[in-house]
């Protein structure tokens, strides 16, 4: 098998390396900077508190998998894991709301969960002050992870397997030929590697420097003390247990007040994130001692009293027994924050053969591990990996000062009630499309999504709430649901539907990819017929080896040679950049350059019954359905601006999207605007958008379908030809895919009552059973109730009833046939 190289053996480079073992694989090396019996990173003295649940799926199956894994790994009669449960408890009214979603989530994602009383809470964990306590959600199978006795197991097992292990030996540079890393350079001279994987933890950012990469987290410090003996818990059969497992009551969360706390024999140990961000320079740690002790590592540093101080006082209110301890000993733990909260894992876009896998929990660090090994060896991981791709952010979200300020308030906020709308608050206004004057003149209500400023409604259309026809007025919505919401988004969808509207397209991610093999990359990289004459638009998909969806993308054939891919995210650009060098190195001549145009670029969608009405006035071009039809583009002039007009629409109305360069923007904007306004046109925004959307059946990438799902569940099928006469990656995967009833599959659910919203994620349930969970949800204006998509089990039919829970209310829906809104095209056709 290839050589590999693991730089780290913390919880994730052990993991990783026992992972490749047991799928064979042999010539692994793994170097480590500290001493291997206690390495000194933060496994070294993570108190392992693991709570599995957390609004991204792929999280959640993550630290599952770690939680079966720390389980089975056995020393001397003691695994590696002591399942407490997980006590989460609510001393506001607020929290305990939240905690009804969260219980939501884990039922979405397949973990036990129940909602419990305070009188339960006291059962289940009798230091607790009864009094502040409202309501708790405990999950039976979250515990503590034991997670340095975890590495010394793993190292001592892959050891034995053949995995070559180097301590106090430390990267120092990485070494590579024609784009390809070749290996190591150490202290200790250099080692040969086809693979690299950096599990460095916090020291991530640092190996990210040796070629180039920037790693997006920052080191924080994060304040962990033990008490002294709490009287109540002395002299009790489990202190005995010298194997840590010396804790019998469920790991606690107070999040009100930014704490957790786990038992330590005796003792209880709290953690607080209540504190100032601490940010830490790895670099400018120092060597790493030869010796490492509890007491003397690199990732700990001097306690700050002063910080916990806040902390000490909720703990002895909520712990009323603390009163008879002191604070024995502190310190402030580093580990690793990002800009979303999330992991970073994968490989690095500049560098084949390089990968990370970084800012991971213990929580999730064999899941981690076992996905990055099945990238290895198959290619792809089960669990979707999007949301702790590595190549998830934007140029702009990678600057040090966008990683240092998102990281810090991610710290901040790690507790706090967060809606799945809230956009940061800062830094803001980093990508402004060239409409963002007007925009704002026209009172746009802006969200930011990848550093771009986009508006979800318009105040300026405020007015025409009071005019909507009887059957449009939006209905009233909860206080949760009402949030970055507005009544407005009904009026604009309303003018979609009846008239035309305008909707800045320009945060969508546009790449080019121009040369003599660019046709064979995109052949081979999507699942449809790219060969159709310049002017063609395509709507495709990428899949990887085995069938799963990573993206699906509109491919525009500009030129012979030149092409226009409309895509979904940074990585997509990764993915398809990385497979041009690939191309080009096993076919010269065939080369490709892609190239991201999204900000070289600026896009407006005009759409409606007028939205011809609107060009008409402005061009003497020919736009007609000959010359331009449905899912074709064009170059014209309007009023003189050159523009591309591309004839596809996401709101299932007829029109275009209509782009320039960014120096013609306003005016381009002005002119649209001025011949528009006598046909009715309004500016509309993202909120409007999504409910036409979701009406017209327009998957979500990422949202409703990921690498988890295929062409046929996700009902998508019409965007593969499986006849093409090259053959494309995913191809023969679909084709034994095809023949096998699907286990789910992604349906259409109309909400009963025509008024409950839900927001997604919430698990659904089928035949009084959660089966399943919402991905995305809006009201769809036009069939005049809320909408949701979900994964149900393939033999859910039309027609039949589900539940969706939301804050612990059941919601009656209904299984649906889609697109709900003009299922036969005519409107685009038009
Ligand atoms: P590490 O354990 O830091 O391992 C990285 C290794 O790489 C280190 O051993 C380091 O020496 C080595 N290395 C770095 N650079 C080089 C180099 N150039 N050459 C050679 N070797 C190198 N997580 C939870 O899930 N639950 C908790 O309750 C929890 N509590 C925490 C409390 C505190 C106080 C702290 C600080 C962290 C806590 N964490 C918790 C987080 C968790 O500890 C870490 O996320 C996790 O241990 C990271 O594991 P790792 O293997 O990625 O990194």
């Amino acid at each position: 098998s290839q050589r590999v190289v693991i730089i780290g053996a913390g919880i994730v480079g052990t993991n990783l390396a026992d992972e490749l073992v047991s799928r064979g694989w042999k010539n692994i090396t793994i170097v480590e900077q500290g001493p291997l019996s206690l390495p000194g990173g933060s496994t070294s003295h993570a108190p392992g508190l693991v709570y599995q649940t957390n609004p991204s799926k792929t999280m959640t199956l993550f630290a599952k998998y770690t939680v079966e894994k720390l389980s089975s790994l056995y020393k001397d009669g003691e695994n590696c894991f002591n399942a407490l449960g997980g006590l989460e408890v609510a001393t506001s009214p607020e929290r305990l709301e939240e905690i009804k979603r969260k219980h939501g989530y884990a039922q979405s994602w397949g973990i036990e969960s129940h909602l419990i009383t305070p009188e339960e809470c006291v059962n289940r964990h009798h230091l607790l002050n009864k009094d502040l306590i409202l309501g708790g959600l405990f999950i039976p199978s979250d515990g503590l992870a034991l997670a340095a006795r975890a590495t010394q197991i793993l190292i001592e097992s892959t050891r034995n397997a053949g995995v070559s292990y180097r301590e106090h030996t430390v990267v120092t540079g990485i070494e590579q030929a024609a784009g390809h890393v070749t290996g190591v350079t150490t202290n200790n001279g250099s080692i040969p590697a086809d693979i690299i994987v950096s599990c460095a933890g916090f020291w991530g950012v640092e190996i990210g420097k040796m070629i180039g990469l920037k790693v997006p987290l920052l080191p924080l410090g994060h304040q962990y003390v033990k008490t002294t003996p709490v009287p109540c818990l002395m002299g009790r059969e489990v202190n005995k247990n010298i194997n840590a497992k010396n804790a019998e009551l469920p790991i606690l969360r107070h999040q009100d007040q930014d704490l957790y706390y786990r038992e330590h024999g005796e003792q209880i140990g709290i953690g607080y994130y209540g504190h100032r961000p601490m940010p830490i320079d790895a670099g400018s740690l120092g060597v790493t001692p030869k010796n490492v002790s509890d007491k003397n590592m690199p990732s700990r540093l001097e306690f700050t009293p002063e910080d916990f101080a806040p902390a000490w006082k909720a703990s002895k209110e909520l712990l009323p027994a603390l009163r008879e301890t002191e604070i024995a000993d502190g310190f402030n733990g580093i580990f690793s924050f990002t800009p979303d909260g999330g992991s970073v894992v994968g490989q690095a876009p500049n560098l084949d053969g390089f990968f990370v896998a970084e800012a991971v929990w213990v929580t999730h660090s064999a899941g981690v591990a076992r996905a990055v090994a099945e990238v290895l060896t198959e290619g792809r991981s089960r669990i979707d990996m999007a949301e702790c791709e590595l190549t998830r952010f934007e140029e702009v979200q990678l600057s040090t000062e966008y990683v240092s300020k998102t990281s810090q308030q991610n710290f901040v906020e790690i507790y706090d009630i967060i809606h799945p709308l809230a956009p940061k608050e800062n830094p803001r206004n980093l990508r402004l499309s060239p409409f963002h004057a007007r925009q704002r003149e026209q009172g746009a209500f802006f969200l930011e999504v990848g550093g771009w400023e986009r508006p979800h409604w318009y105040e300026t259309n405020a007015n025409l709430v009071n005019i909507l026809p009887q059957e449009w007025r939006p209905v009233d919505r909860d206080a949760w649901s009402s949030k970055f919401y507005s009544p407005i988004a009904a009026a604009e969808a309303w003018k979609t539907r009846n008239a035309v509207a305008m909707y800045d397209m320009t945060t969508f991610h546009r790449f080019e990819i121009a040369g003599p093999g660019a046709v064979h990359l995109l052949q081979r990289l999507t699942t449809s017929d790219v060969t159709k004459q310049p002017g063609s638009i395509t709507h495709t998909l990428l899949l990887n080896a085995h069938g799963g969806i990573i993206s699906d993308v509109f491919v525009s054939r500009i030129n012979d040679d030149l092409f226009q891919v409309g895509a979904n995210t940074a990585t997509d650009l990764a993915y398809l950049a990385r497979e041009a060098r690939r191309q080009q190195k096993h076919m010269p001549g065939q080369w490709a350059h892609v190239r991201d145009v999204t900000g070289g670029t600026c896009c407006l969608g005009v759409w409606g019954p007028r939205a011809r009405d609107v060009i008409r006035d402005v061009t003497l071009d020919d736009f007609s359905n000959k010359s331009l039809p449905y899912m074709s583009l064009k170059k014209i002039s309007l009023a003189g601006i050159p523009v591309t007009m591309f004839r596809k629409s996401f709101v299932g109305e007829h029109g275009w999207e209509i782009q320039t360069t960014p120096e013609y923007g306003q005016r381009l904007w002005d002119l649209l605007w001025h011949s528009g306004k006598p046909h009715g046109l309004v500016p509309a925004g993202r909120a409007a958008f999504n409910g036409l959307r979701i009406e017209k059946g327009i998957r979500t990438s990422g949202s409703d379908m990921s690498s988890e799902h295929n062409a046929w569940e996700a009902g998508v099928a019409y965007a593969i030809q499986m006849n093409k006469s090259i053959e494309f990656v995913g191809k023969a995967a679909l084709e034994s895919l095809s023949r096998k009833t699907s286990a789910h599959r992604l349906r259409c659910l109309t909400i009963n009552d025509g008024r409950s919203m839900v927001l997604g994620k919430e698990p659904v349930f089928y035949n009084g059973k959660a089966a399943g969970y919402v991905t995305t949800a809006a009201f769809g204006y036009t069939v005049r109730k809320p909408v949701a998509y979900a994964w149900l089990p393939g033999n859910a039919r039309e027609g039949e009833s589900v539940e969706i829970e939301y804050f612990g209310k059941k919601i009656k829906a209904t299984v649906t046939a889609d697109p709900l809104y003009d299922p036969q095209d005519s409107r685009l056709h038009s």
